[in-house]
């Protein structure tokens, strides 16, 4: 992937400029937050600047003003998710209150005892411990397809635990602590023939690949803005309109209702039902702006250019003596896990650090997967389409002296 213009667009992240520690940048913790481009900046900028006004209620140019920019972002994560309507897009703070709110909402009502939720080995603690919080509420039981030694979802296991009391499935598209990348449109297939629902948290696939919510026909998709190159604060829950149709209000507040009175409240329709209080207007702009950027660069070639660094990244890594990948799956996107023999996972990350390399040391909120893989931290480097040869060749050779100086 010669030409994908990396530097180009290198050029637009005003933070990737700057040296850390002296050192030039060679960010590689994309999978925690990505950077934001300047439009995305400015963006978020100019509504405080030129149209800030509380939305929905107001009469008044100003409001009119932001309500049409927040309800324009709203289309454009439609038109990114491929979704129906503007109205199954529901704007939250990220992935982790998306699974929040299905969980209390659709998990609340549809769950009791006896009723079961099925997981896998590879996902992030917030699609775990949200699951865990309803069976405690509900009475029903988590189940989870465990991982094979490659860090992928067994299969046959998937199956085998998919049975007459699955009430929903919730997997990752993209595992975040191994970059392993999930087989959802089967797992969802193999969900939809039991008549069971699908949640799939996006969290590390949307800014590495195309998602088409009706192509993979799942009924819930939760992402982040901060992973797409959008502002921290922001993200979305895609619903099939269905089934949000059906589900209570999680909050309650201002916007989400029709009618209040001290006997009782109507509901708003979608999507303000699931959006109490004032939301993040600023942040759901920037989102939109974020879409729209990515939208220049294109998917396709960010998928493509990303895989070949990947690639490159994974031979360099194996030449390192005593290192070992962790996640070896065939399908992998974005991320390096990796341990290396007498040497902790914080030091390795520490002794970057010093060489203006920065990447992420820990169990990456996965301490399943860690435990599977019999070890306490991994570490991680994880790639953005503004990520270059030279950032992995910086990685390779900082890894090199963080050996010779801990190991030999
Ligand atoms: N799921 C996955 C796979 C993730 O990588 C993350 C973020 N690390 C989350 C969920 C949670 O996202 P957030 O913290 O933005 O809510």
């Amino acid at each position: 992937q010669q030409d994908f213009p990396a530097a180009r667009w290198r050029a637009e992240f005003p933070l990737l400029q700057r040296s850390v520690r002296g050192q030039p940048l060679a960010y590689l913790d994309n999978a925690a937050t990505t950077q934001k481009p300047q439009a995305v900046i400015d963006a978020e900028a100019r509504y405080y600047r030129e149209i800030n006004a509380n939305i929905h209620r107001g009469v008044h140019w100003l409001s009119e003003q932001a309500t049409a920019a927040h309800e324009g972002a709203r289309e454009r994560v439609r038109r990114f998710l491929n979704a129906r309507e503007a109205a199954e897009i529901i704007f939250v703070r990220g992935t982790t209150e998306a699974i929040n709110l299905v969980a209390q909402s659709y998990g609340r009502a549809n769950l009791g005892p006896g009723d079961e939720v099925l997981i896998t080995g590879l996902e992030h603690h917030s699609n775990i411990v949200p699951w865990q919080m309803v069976c405690a509420q509900t009475g029903a039981t988590l189940k989870v397809a465990t991982l094979d030694d490659t860090g992928s979802v067994r299969m046959d296991e998937f199956r085998r635990l998919l049975g007459a009391r699955t009430r929903l499935v919730a997997v990752a598209h993209v595992s975040n602590a191994l970059g392993t990348v999930n087989p959802v449109r089967e797992m969802i297939d193999l969900a939809h023939a039991q008549g069971v629902p699908v949640l799939v948290d996006g969290a590390q696939a949307v800014a590495h690949t195309p998602v088409d919510v009706q192509a993979l026909d799942c009924d819930f998709y939760a992402f982040s803005g901060h992973k797409l190159y959008a502002p921290t604060g922001i993200g979305a829950l895609y619903g099939r309109r269905a089934l949000l149709d059906a589900m209570p209000p999680w909050q309650g507040g201002g916007d989400m209702i029709r009618t209040v009175s001290f006997e009782g409240s109507t509901w708003n329709d979608l999507p303000y039902k699931f959006e109490a209080g004032t939301p993040h207007i600023a942040g759901a702009i920037g989102l939109g702006a974020a879409i729209e950027y990515l939208g220049e660069v294109g998917l396709e070639a960010v998928a493509a250019y990303e895989h070949e660094l990947l690639i490159y990244g994974t031979a360099l890594l194996q030449e390192i003596p005593g290192l070992r990948m962790i996640g070896t799956a065939a399908h992998k996107a974005g991320i390096l896990s990796f341990v290396i023999d007498g040497l902790h996972a914080h030091d390795i990350g520490t002794v970057l650090d010093t060489e203006g390399v920065a990447i992420r040391a820990g169990h990456h909120c996965a301490m399943p997967v860690m435990e599977h893989f019999g070890v306490p931290a991994t570490a991680r480097a994880s790639l953005a389409f503004y990520n270059t040869r030279e950032d992995l060749d910086r990685l390779a050779q900082a890894l090199r002296r963080a050996v010779e100086m801990f190991v030999r």
